[in-house]
C-alpha cells in the first residue's frame, strides 16, 4: 500500500510557494503595457534575469572602454550606497566629502598649479563633464567679448574630426559651431597646425583628445599649446585648451609621467575624464577639473544646502546615485599611484603583446600598437580582397568576442578597421584565447571567394 500523506502530488501542485519557478505558471509578461496585477518577486527576478542572458558577455566586449570588472569589496560598497543621492550633501556629508577628496586627488595628479583650491566635480561620465567644460569655455568667451563690446552670437569650437560624439552634442545643444580638422593620409587625429588655422576671434577653445576613440592614440597637447602661443603673439588671440582625457586622464599620469598634457601646460584650462573607464569604476562616473577657480565662471555655479552652509554645485542633472563616487574613492585608496600604475601597465603590456601577435598573423596591418592607450586599431592589408574587417568582426562574434569594425571619417572614408580595447580583467591568458580564435577564423575566411559583409554587421563601435 502506498504511503498516504496530506501533501500528495495533487495538493503540492497547488502550493505556489513550493512550485518550481520554471515548471509552474511562469507568466508570459506583457512587454509593452504595464501589467494589471502584481507578480511574485522571485518569479519576476527569474524572468528579467533570463532575458538578460541574451545580452553579450560584458567581459568579452572588446568594443567598450567602460569598466567590466571590480573586486567584491567594491561591489559590496556600491550595494551599500545605492540609496544615497549625490545631491543631498546635507544628508550625506561624508559622500560629499569623498567626492571633494577625489577632486583634490585628481587636481594634484594632473598638476593643477593651485591644488589647495582644487576646482571640479563628479559627473555621470565624460559626456556631462565635456558639457560643463565646454560651457565654461563658452561663458568665458562671451564675457570677454561683451566687455570688449563685440558680438557673441557665433562661437566656434575647434577639434579633430575624431572627437567623441559628446562634443557634437555639446555644439548642437549649446549652439556652438564645430570646426573639425579632417584626417589626412595616415594621420588619424588632430593636427596642431591645422587646428590653429581654423581658430579666429570667435573660437571659445580647442579640444585636444588624450586617447582618440578611433585608434587609442594621444593627440599633442603641448605642440597645440605652443602653436596657440605663437598665434597669440601674431594676432593677440588668447585661445584656451580643454583636454578630453576620458581614457588618457587615467593612463598618462601613471605610465607616461613625463608627458606634458595636463595643467603643466599653462593653456590647459580644464580636463575631463571617465572614472568608469580607466578610473576602473563601473558606469557611470566622470570628472571635470578646472585649472583654478578663475577658469570656471562663478555665474555657472548653483548653491545647495550643506550642513547649514551653502555648497557650490555645477551639474546638468540633480539627483544621482552616490555609489559610483564612493567606488571611485575606494579605488583611489585601494590602488594608490602604484596600483594604478600596475593595472594600466599590465593593460598596455597585454595590448602591445596582442597587437604584435596580430601583426605577425599575416593579413593584418596595425594602425596603432596599443602603446598609448591600451587600445589599438588594425586593418586588412590592401591586397586582401576576398574578406573584410566586417567579416572578421562577425566571425569573432560567433565565439562571443565583440570586436567592432568601422569605417573612418573624412578624408579617410576608404579606410575600415577593427579596434580592441584592453582593460582590467582582460588577462594575457584571455588574450591568448582571442588570438587562437582569430587565427582559426582567419583560416576559414581566407577560403572565401568574396566578402560576406561589406559594412558593419557585428559589434557596434563605441565612438
Ligand atoms: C568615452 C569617451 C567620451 C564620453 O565619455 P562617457 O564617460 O562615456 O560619457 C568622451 N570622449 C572620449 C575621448 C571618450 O573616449
Amino acid at each position: 500500500m502506498a504511503l498516504r500523506h496530506p501533501r500528495g502530488p495533487g495538493e503540492r501542485g497547488r502550493d505556489a510557494a513550493a512550485a518550481d519557478i520554471f515548471t509552474s505558471e511562469m507568466p508570459r509578461v506583457p512587454r509593452h503595457e504595464l501589467p494589471a496585477h502584481e507578480t511574485r518577486a522571485e518569479v519576476v527576478y527569474q524572468i528579467v534575469h533570463d532575458e538578460l542572458m541574451l545580452d553579450g558577455n560584458a567581459r568579452l566586449n572588446l568594443a567598450t572602454f567602460v569598466s567590466t570588472h571590480m573586486d567584491p569589496w567594491a561591489d559590496k560598497l556600491m550595494a551599500e550606497t545605492f540609496d544615497k543621492n549625490m545631491i543631498d550633501k546635507d544628508e550625506y556629508p561624508q559622500t560629499a566629502a569623498m567626492e571633494m577628496r577625489c577632486v583634490d586627488m585628481l587636481s594634484r595628479l594632473w598638476h593643477s598649479p593651485d591644488a589647495k583650491k582644487a576646482t571640479g566635480c563628479s559627473t555621470t561620465g565624460s559626456s556631462e563633464a565635456a558639457m560643463l567644460g565646454g560651457l565654461a569655455l563658452k561663458r568665458r568667451w562671451q564675457k570677454r567679448r561683451k566687455a570688449e563690446g563685440k558680438p557673441t552670437d557665433t562661437p566656434n569650437l575647434v577639434t579633430g574630426i575624431n572627437v567623441q560624439v559628446c562634443w557634437d552634442k555639446f555644439a548642437n545643444y549649446w549652439d556652438v559651431e564645430m570646426r573639425l580638422v579632417p584626417m589626412e593620409g595616415d594621420r588619424y587625429h588632430l593636427s596642431p597646425e591645422e587646428a590653429v588655422k581654423l581658430c579666429d576671434e570667435n573660437t571659445i577653445g580647442v579640444v585636444v583628445v588624450m586617447g582618440s576613440t578611433f585608434d587609442g592614440s594621444f593627440e599633442d597637447v603641448k605642440k597645440t599649446s605652443e602653436l596657440l602661443d605663437d598665434l597669440q603673439k601674431r594676432t593677440g588671440l588668447d585661445i584656451p585648451i580643454h583636454v578630453d582625457g576620458a581614457s588618457g586622464g587615467f593612463i598618462a599620469p601613471f605610465l607616461d609621467p613625463d608627458l606634458e598634457w595636463d595643467f603643466r601646460v599653462p593653456r590647459v584650462q580644464s580636463i575631463n575624464a571617465s572614472g568608469h573607464k580607466y578610473g576602473l569604476v563601473y558606469p557611470g562616473v566622470g570628472w571635470a577639473i578646472w585649472r583654478d577657480a578663475e577658469a570656471l565662471p562663478e555665474d555657472l555655479i548653483f548653491w545647495v544646502n550643506y550642513l547649514g552652509d551653502e555648497m557650490p554645485t555645477f551639474a546638468l542633472n540633480f539627483s544621482r546615485p552616490g555609489s559610483q563616487v564612493v567606488a571611485q574613492y575606494y579605488n583611489f585608496l585601494r590602488f594608490g599611484f602604484a596600483g594604478y600604475e600596475r593595472e594600466q601597465g599590465y593593460a598596455r603590456r597585454v595590448a602591445t603583446y596582442l597587437s604584435a601577435a596580430i601583426e605577425k598573423m599575416g593579413p593584418f596591418e596595425l594602425l596603432t600598437r596599443g602603446d598609448e592607450l591600451p587600445v589599438f586599431a588594425f586593418k586588412l592589408k590592401d591586397e586582401v580582397r576576398n574578406f573584410t574587417v566586417f567579416d572578421v568582426s562577425a566571425a569573432l562574434r560567433e565565439r562571443g568576442w565583440q570586436v567592432p569594425a568601422y569605417t573612418f571619417p573624412k578624408n579617410r572614408e576608404d579606410l575600415a578597421a577593427l579596434r580592441i580595447v584592453v582593460r582590467r580583467g582582460f588577462s594575457a591568458d584571455v588574450a591568448d584565447m582571442l588570438l587562437a580564435d582569430l587565427r582559426e577564423k582567419v583560416k576559414g575566411l581566407e577560403k572565401l571567394k568574396s566578402p560576406l559583409y561589406s559594412a558593419a554587421g557585428g559589434a557596434g563601435f563605441h565612438h
